[in-house]
């Protein structure tokens, strides 16, 4: 434990960890039956292009969220871009500012204008409130995002979609294996996204999936992530390459046989955060709301500097003296980056509570690659940070970046 000090590596001690601890290490499943399924999929020689793997991952999480369609693909940047087209968005689509660029990008890639809207500071997500005032003659959709895994106000934004007409998708990329009300994450909208990216609760590698219950819908996204092939020599739509392939899906059905045991994990770190790091002036650990099932995969810091004495970018300075890569997710803002920030230069006036959560915001490594006496360390390091938050001060100041 880190004491006096002499003992943070940012005054001279050596460094917590030898080697980095990083937010978003991948949670893998059992090697062995990992290496069985590629071993399969060679002798098989069948590696993409809807083969079984890929066909029973779609199964088992359509089955697992309750929709009746799951279309497996290479992202869910992707995924986003094909759910988007096939939805029949043009214009202009609501979206939050908060959350990762793909979620902007996916639309502004097929020249659709992104207009962002604030967040509910308390839940992180898209404010139903502001959506409508947002609404123009050009809106054709709203994009929620189910944020940290914590579900957005979907029954609000359900009817702001249905009177005023606008399709409905969620970026879910966070959220699989949540849920709203009681019923899991997937089925809600007009479509949902989510990706399988190796930092997600569950990974293929690379990957995402698309879920729905519109039949229509799964008919074109089907086809769409095929180059719009709908026979060997007849294309109907514009399609892109989106497949899933066959050994990304082994790893996301390798992964699904562990998920009791990622959220435990998860669970067990998020509750260890939380007991110790209660009662720390300024440093608030986002809670989640254990009625529901959730994949507790990120551990979230709101740190108040009034309160703290201490700045979110300081106290990351420490961490990372510390080996220990804490994370500024969706900093600074989708609306601060570019091409939006060009394109709309005084966004942030529309987005005051996204302006006030962008510089609070760190995230603390978790997953199955930390257990209970990192979490200890790296929650010893941050008191110290604030008990020595004068000294720090000064000395961060004086570095010259
Ligand atoms: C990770 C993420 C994406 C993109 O997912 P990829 O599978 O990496 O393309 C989109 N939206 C959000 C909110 C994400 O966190």
């Amino acid at each position: 434990m880190k004491e006096d000090i002499q003992d943070l590596a940012l005054f001279g001690g050596a460094p917590a960890f030898a080697e980095p601890l990083h937010v978003g290490r991948p949670n893998i499943g059992n090697r062995e039956r990992l290496l069985q399924r590629i071993e399969d999929m060679l002798e098989r020689k069948w590696l993409t292009n809807n083969g079984p793997y890929v066909r029973e991952f779609e199964r088992r999480i359509a089955d697992l969220v309750g929709a009746r369609h799951c279309i497996a693909m290479c992202n869910a940047t992707v995924a986003l871009e094909i759910a988007i087209r096939a939805a029949g968005l043009t214009g202009e689509v609501i979206v939050p500012a908060f959350t990762f660029i793909a979620t902007a990008h996916a639309l502004q890639w097929q020249e659709i204008t992104p207009v962002f809207c604030d967040i509910d500071p308390q839940t992180h997500t898209i404010d139903p409130c502001r959506v409508e005032q947002m609404i123009t003659p050009r809106t054709t959709g709203i994009i929620g995002v189910h944020l940290w895994g914590r579900a957005c106000d979907i029954e609000t934004l359900e009817q702001i979609a249905r009177r005023r007409n606008l399709a409905l998708l969620f970026d879910a990329a966070h959220a699989f294996g949540c849920s709203y009300k009681g019923r899991m994450i997937g089925s809600f909208g007009d479509a949902e996204v989510f990706s399988f990216h190796a930092t997600k609760f569950l990974n293929t590698f690379e990957g995402g999936a698309v879920v729905t219950n519109n039949d229509e819908l799964a008919a074109k996204m089907r086809l769409m992530k095929n180059f719009g092939f709908a026979g060997q020599d007849k294309v109907i739509y514009i399609g892109t390459n989106g497949k899933m392939s066959e050994a990304s899906a082994a790893m996301g059905l390798t992964g699904l046989e562990c998920l009791e045991e990622f959220i435990s994990i998860n669970y067990r770190n998020y509750k260890q955060y939380q007991q110790e790091l209660k009662g720390l002036p300024g440093i608030y650990c986002m809670t989640y709301d254990e009625q529901e099932p959730c994949n507790y995969q990120y551990i979230v810091l709101e740190v108040e500097e009034a309160e703290a004495g201490i700045d979110r970018d300081t106290l990351l300075q420490v961490l990372r003296a510390e080996n220990i890569l804490a994370r500024r997710y969706f900093f600074p803002g989708c609306h601060r980056m570019e091409p939006y920030r060009s394109y709309f230069p005084h966004a942030g006036l529309m987005l005051p509570e996204t302006e006030r959560l962008v510089p609070r915001v760190l995230l603390l490594p978790t997953g199955t690659s930390i257990g209970p006496a990192e979490i200890s360390a790296i929650c010893a390091i941050i008191r110290s940070g604030l008990r020595f938050r004068r000294e720090i001060r000064n000395r961060v100041q004086k570095r010259p970046n």
